[in-house]
Formats: structure tokens, sequence, C-alpha cells
């Protein structure tokens, strides 16, 4: 589970790691409101949405007038970051800016502790440091029984400052952050950028924290920050109509039944070097009225450019499962291709079926995959 960064600011505030002084806001004139109660010549004006890359996507803007604030804020209110709609701002007094630097605590399933990460080259481009030159991303293991004591965090600490005064601060926030995440069962809590200002303190100007769904019961007030994300919001849609469903994100959406054909398929794609849009299991049967809506699910999600629907008739007949694709498709219009790969009892005669349609029907599984992929990348 994600929370807000205003709302992971809190936490952090209340385990004294620096924040700046913040106001959430749902309105422009709010924001405006917010500026003067917050007193001071600068501010920060960030979307609040359960994804990262603001910066980028024009989420985050600085403001010194009233008039700058209610613009900025009604910019930032009409976008969308990842297909987001931005609902909420946080207002806040603006850190002057000397350095960015990286920080985060993840669990680390490979070592079973904590894993502790620290670069100097925070700010909004971490992922490309991560991928084009990692080793100035320093990851130390914190041991689970001894936890982080202070030779441990001054130790570590001395990868970024050798100033003692900064070696004290960082210190103690790698405690606090991991306290933190101990005392409310996070699987990640990253700071980035944590600021240096040029008077020489640390203060952490963005937050995000990520809590595992399993340790929910036991965090009665971490629960209560639960929103769904667009897609979490679509996968319990599909529960509720007996699909089991996960996006992925690639372009190729999946139509399977069963759990393990639909692993299988993507699987495949993989191998063919196409991207997944999705898991999704339809379930044993597949009559019309679950594909209409198993399509209209996949059709959803704008990323979807070629739908694959890998059907095994085992007890259903695919004869039957063809007639009820004709007739769902009766009812969908898409111009997205669509590839069928029937098999099992009465293949033929299911195909058969499907001939004269504008569905794209295969005869094995791979064939299937190619075309789809092929389909996707419009070299088919
Ligand atoms: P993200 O893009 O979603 O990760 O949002 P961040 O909160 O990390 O902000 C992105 C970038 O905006 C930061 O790396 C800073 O360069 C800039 N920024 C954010 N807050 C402040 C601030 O208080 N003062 C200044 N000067 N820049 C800021
Ligand atoms: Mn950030």
């Amino acid at each position: 589970m994600k929370i807000h960064e205003y709302q992971a600011k809190e936490l952090f505030a209340a385990y004294d790691i620096p924040v700046k002084k913040q106001i959430l806001c749902h309105t422009a004139d709010e924001a405006v409101d917010a500026y003067s109660r917050l007193n001071v010549p600068l501010v920060v004006l960030k979307a609040q949405v359960l994804t990262g890359g603001r910066g980028k996507a024009g989420g985050i803007k600085l403001a010194d007038s009233p008039e700058k604030v209610k613009a900025n804020a009604e910019a930032i209110l009409g976008i969308k970051i990842k297909d987001i709609p931005v609902d909420r701002i946080l207002v806040t007094e603006a850190a002057d800016i000397k350095k960015e630097y990286y920080m985060s605590i993840v669990v680390d399933r490979n070592t079973k502790s904590a894993l502790l990460m620290l670069s100097s080259d925070g700010g909004i481009d971490i992922e490309e440091v991560a991928h084009s030159t990692p080793e100035r991303i320093y990851k130390f293991q914190i041991d689970p029984l001894l936890g982080t004591p202070d030779f441990f965090t001054r130790k570590v600490a001395f990868s970024l400052f050798t100033d003692i005064k900064l070696i004290n601060q960082l210190s103690h926030i790698i405690k606090s952050l991991y306290k933190l995440m101990l005392e409310t069962d996070a699987s990640l809590a990253e700071i980035n950028p944590l600021v240096l200002t040029p008077d020489d303190t640390l203060v952490a100007v963005d937050a995000k924290m990520t809590f595992d769904d399993n340790a929910l019961y036991r965090q009665p007030q971490i629960a209560t920050l639960f929103e769904p994300t667009v897609e979490e919001k679509k996968e319990k849609e599909a529960k509720a109509k007996g699909f089991s469903y996960v996006h992925l994100g690639g372009e190729i959406g999946c139509m399977v039944n069963g759990a393990g054909l639909a692993m299988a398929t993507m699987d495949l794609i993989k191998r063919y070097r196409g991207k997944p849009a999705n898991f999704l299991d339809i379930g044993g049967s597949s009559n019309s009225e679950k594909v209409v809506h198993a399509m209209k699910l996949l059709l959803q999600d704008s990323d979807v450019k070629v739908v694959l629907i890998n059907i095994f008739g085992g007890i259903t007949r695919c004869d039957d499962v063809a007639n009820g694709l004709l007739k769902a498709f009766e009812q969908i219009d898409t111009d997205i291709p669509v590839v069928v790969r029937l098999t099992g009892t009465n293949e033929e005669l299911g195909r058969a079926l499907l001939k004269d349609s504008k569905l794209y029907v295969a005869n094995t599984m791979s064939e299937a995959t190619r075309m789809a992929v092929n389909l996707a990348l419009k070299t088919y």
C-alpha cells in the first residue's frame, strides 16, 4: 500500500525527521490562503498523486507571490500525472537547495534484512544513476539483530559527508527512518531528494512510503490512509466479476482461461519480446458475457494495442467458446486487433466458426503470440 507525500511527511515529523511546514489544499484559493498562513516568501506547490516523477510531469512548481501561487495551483490541479488526475496539492515552505542526496530503506528479501541506500546524486534522475552508474548508490545491509547503533550509522554516513555536524544529522535521520519503518511495517521508505541547505542542515524535501499489505491488520493507523490507486480499483472491480486481474503496464492485453495458462501466455509474450499489459484469468468457462466484461476491462487500459485471447477448451467445447466470442464481439466496438487461439475439444470446429470474423485466428500458442507481438509493433 502506498501513501501520499504529505502523509509520509506527517509520519516523518512524528519521528523527528526534518521536514518543512506544509498545508494540504484542494483548490487554488485554499493554496493562496495556505501561502499567507505559512508566511514565508517562497513556497513549493506539489501535486499529491500516488506515483513518482511529478517534477518532470509539471506537478512541482515554486511560487513567491499570491498571484503565482494561484496560477501555479490552477495549472497543477488541471493536469494528469501518468493518467492520474491531480485533486490535491501540498503547499510547503521551499527549501533552499545546496545539494540533493538520495536515501532509502527497503526490505531486501535476499539478505532477509533492511537495505539502506545512500547516494550523492539525489534528485529527479536517480533512476538514471541506478541504471548507468549503479556504483554511485551505496548499499548497506542493516543487521536485524543490531538495528542501527551509532557506530553503524556514523560509519555509513561518512559515505556522503565528512563534516561531523552532517554525519550526526544523517546518522539521526537513518535511525529515525529505520525506527519508523519497523514500527509501521513499511516495505519502503525513500527520501529523494534529501536536501542540504546553504546553512548546512539536512531536510527531507520528498517522502515516499510503501507498507506491507499483509501487516495492515495490525497497523490500524496506517490502514486508515488506504486509497486504492486507479489500478487497484480496476483489480477490485475485476475480482467482483469473478476474474483475477493484475495490471502490468505493457501493450498486449491478455485474456486467458486458467491461471497456469495465463502465466505461460505472459512468458511466451516476453519470449517473443512483447510486453504483456496484464495477467487476466477469466476462469473455467468462457461464456460471451464474461468475454464482454473482460474485453471492456482490457480496453480501459490506454496502453493496450493488441488483445490476445488464449483459451483452452476442456469441459467447455471450443465451438461454444467461438460462438461466445462472436456474440461478444457483436457488442464490442473496437479497432484494436484481437488474436484468438483456441485449443482442445472441437478446436477445428471452433476455429472454422471464427474464420470469417475480424478476429485473427491462430492454431498454436506460439503462432498466436508472435502474431500479437507483431501486431503490437505494426509489422504484421
Ligand atoms: P518528484 O519529482 O515526484 O520526485 O518530486 P520531488 O518532491 O522530489 O521534487 C522534484 C524536484 O523539484 C526536486 O528534485 C527539486 O529539484 C525540486 N524541488 C522540490 N521541492 C523543492 C524545494 O523546496 N525547493 C527547491 N528549490 N526545489 C524543490
Ligand atoms: Mn522525489
